[in-house]
This record gives structure tokens, C-alpha cells and sequence, in this order.
């Protein structure tokens, strides 16, 4: 009797033995797989940038290869390998991009974009990483040379739809009662490209851009309107965690030497 007892016991001390090992081995083993995929699966995750590549040198497209390139795209790349992410760019008129971001179409606008208070009350805005101010363009061979808005009433004016170009004219209007006639384009390439055709009188483009297309277009920059215009990078107002690692990924490249390498790269000198 009592030996059996005992051996019945020691069965099952065993038994209790084998299936706990048995069960630590499936833990340890879930553990360890899910331990392999955790690095890939944050190496992988895919950050949608929107941007409106017709505005160079920020972002503008590669005619020798298609491919969207700039400031803007060489500065979310950098950002999102810092963050351990992937960029897919997403191009789109500019004016659909604070929509396509609330509509989780993309996850970050880095498309020139100015902050304003006005934006702000729909999206947030990372640090600023670039300053500017509105220019005037004309025909190159164009004796009109308007130097600030008063020189722009009675004439035609091209932006790109909703920017603040777009936003300056109209506030401009509205509080002086003089009238421009403002027509406003899916992208600043078209509006430039209706300039040199004679179909408008002037562009009111941001600074750093009318230089760009006076350099490889038939335009010329006539005035400075000073805006202080700050650039921001885009997220939605519930993505606090990725907003909080761009700026910290923002602020320190921003004093680094590779953030002066892209800034030589697309503006030289
Ligand atoms: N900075 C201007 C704005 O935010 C223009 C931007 C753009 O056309 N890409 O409205």
C-alpha cells in the first residue's frame, strides 16, 4: 500500500514537474518570438508625409528621375530615421493637406507650411525650422515692377489656393477696400507657368521660392512683403507622442552639420 502510494505520488509530482517546464518552455519560446519581431516592427512602421512637390527647393519633383525631392523631404527622412521609421511620400494639392491629415490620409505635412494661429486650431504644429517672407514676381521682361501690395490693385495676381499668399491679398483687400483680382491655382508651377504666358500680372509666392523660379524661369522678383513667416512641420492634435519626438529629433538636427549639408545641397552657397 505504501509503496504505491508512493509511486503514485512521485507520478505525480513528475507529471506536475513535466507540464510546468512544458509550459515555461511555450512561455520563453512566445516571449523570445515576439522579443525577434519587436525591432522590425518598429523599423517598419510607415510615416505618410503629404506634401505638394511644386515648391522648390522645398519639395519639387526630380525631372531626371520623377522622384519628389527637397528640403522638406531630405528633413522628414532624417526625422524618421531618428524615429525608426520609413517615409512614404504622399503628393497632393497643397490645400488638401491639412484635410487628408484629419483624415488619417497621411501622418505628417511637411509641405512649406507656415504656422498660423488659424492652422493651429486644427492641427499641430512641430518647432519652426525655416523663416520667409511673401516676394513679387513678374515676366523678366516686364517694365511693371510692383514692390509692395498698394503696386498690385487693379491687377491680376496668381497664388497657389490656400496659402497665405492667397490669405495675404485677401486680408489686404479687406481691410483697405482697393481691389486685386486674385486667381488662385492648384500648385505654384501652374500659377508661374500662367505668368510667363502673359494670363496674370504677378505671383505673390513665399521668398525662398520666387528665388528658385527666378533662377530657372522666365520671372524676376520685384518686392519683398515682410511676413516673418515661420515653417512647421504637421501632425494631428491626438498624435502628442510623435509630435514630442519630432521636435526632439527637430531640434537637435537642426544644429547639425547634416542639416547644413541638405541646406547647401538644394540653396548652394
Ligand atoms: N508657406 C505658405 C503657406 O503655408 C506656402 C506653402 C506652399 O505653397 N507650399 O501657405
Amino acid at each position: 500500500m505504501n509503496v504505491i502510494t508512493l509511486l503514485d505520488g512521485d507520478l505525480m509530482t513528475k507529471r506536475v514537474v513535466i507540464i510546468t517546464v512544458l509550459v515555461l518552455i511555450v512561455i520563453i519560446g512566445i516571449a523570445i518570438y515576439a522579443w525577434s519581431l519587436y525591432p522590425q516592427q518598429v523599423g517598419k512602421r510607415v510615416l505618410r508625409v503629404g506634401t505638394s512637390p511644386d515648391f522648390p527647393p522645398f519639395e519639387y519633383i526630380d525631372e531626371k528621375t520623377g522622384e519628389v525631392i527637397g528640403i522638406d523631404i531630405d528633413l522628414i527622412k532624417a526625422l524618421a530615421k531618428k524615429l525608426g521609421c520609413e517615409v512614404q511620400i504622399v503628393q497632393m494639392d497643397f490645400d488638401g493637406l491639412i484635410p487628408a491629415l484629419l483624415n488619417k490620409q497621411i501622418d505628417v505635412i511637411a509641405s512649406g507650411m507656415t504656422i498660423t494661429e488659424e492652422r493651429a486650431q486644427k492641427v499641430a504644429f512641430t518647432i519652426p525650422y525655416w523663416r520667409a517672407d511673401q516676394a513679387i514676381l513678374v515676366r523678366k521682361d516686364s517694365p511693371f515692377a510692383p514692390r509692395d501690395l498698394d503696386d498690385l490693385v487693379g491687377k491680376t495676381v496668381a497664388v497657389q489656393s490656400g496659402t497665405t499668399a492667397q490669405f495675404l491679398l485677401e486680408d489686404y483687400i479687406n481691410k483697405t477696400g482697393n481691389k486685386i483680382n486674385i486667381k488662385a491655382y492648384p500648385s505654384y508651377v501652374l500659377a508661374v507657368q500662367d505668368l510667363e504666358n502673359g494670363n496674370v500680372d504677378a505671383v505673390l509666392v513665399d521668398s525662398p521660392v520666387a528665388s528658385m523660379f527666378e533662377k530657372a524661369r522666365n520671372v524676376k522678383i520685384t518686392g519683398i512683403v515682410v511676413t516673418n513667416e515661420n515653417y512647421g512641420l504637421a501632425v494631428r492634435k491626438e498624435d502628442r507622442e510623435l509630435l514630442d519626438k519630432l521636435n526632439n529629433a527637430l531640434k537637435e538636427f537642426l544644429n547639425s552639420t547634416e542639416w547644413q549639408a541638405i541646406l547647401q545641397k538644394y540653396l548652394g552657397g
